[in-house]
């Protein structure tokens, strides 16, 4: 818990800064360093899980399938950006994972959650279907 000081504090996180992989101390900010929180605020971004459900259209993905989903989304899914997919240079906007107005108006939820929905051209598949991941 913190109070709302301390909040506005560096905060001290160890980081990788080359591909050795040794972490070492790193200073950042991590409250509301841009001063544009929608609270409450869901952070969490480049999220892994597992498939629970899926609508009646989608195509790629099923049920139990170990997905990824990236900074965004959502987009207009109609422009000649995201027609290419390139969803990242919508001309309307990409939504961002958390703390961003989708379409629908609601304010997105990012990954440090139980569930998140996604339309499948924001979900991503290539990694090892062994990666160690549970389902809850
Ligand atoms: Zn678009």
């Amino acid at each position: 818990m913190m109070d709302s000081e301390s909040s506005n504090k560096d905060c001290l996180g160890w980081a990788a800064r080359d591909p050795s992989g040794v972490l070492s101390p790193y200073n950042f900010t991590r409250r509301n360093g841009h001063g544009n929180s929608k609270y409450p605020l869901v952070p969490g971004h480049e999220i892994v899980g597992i498939v629970n459900e899926v609508g009646s259209n989608v195509q790629r993905f099923k049920v139990s399938d170990h997905v990824g989903v990236g900074t965004y989304v959502n987009s207009c899914r109609d422009c000649e950006y995201c027609n290419d997919g390139l969803e990242a240079y919508c001309v309307k906007g990409a939504v961002f994972t958390f703390n961003f107005i989708d379409a629908d108006g609601t304010v997105t939820k990012g990954g440090y959650s139980s569930y998140i929905v996604v339309h499948e051209r924001q979900l991503y598949q290539n990694f090892p279907q062994r990666a160690y991941l549970q389902r809850f």
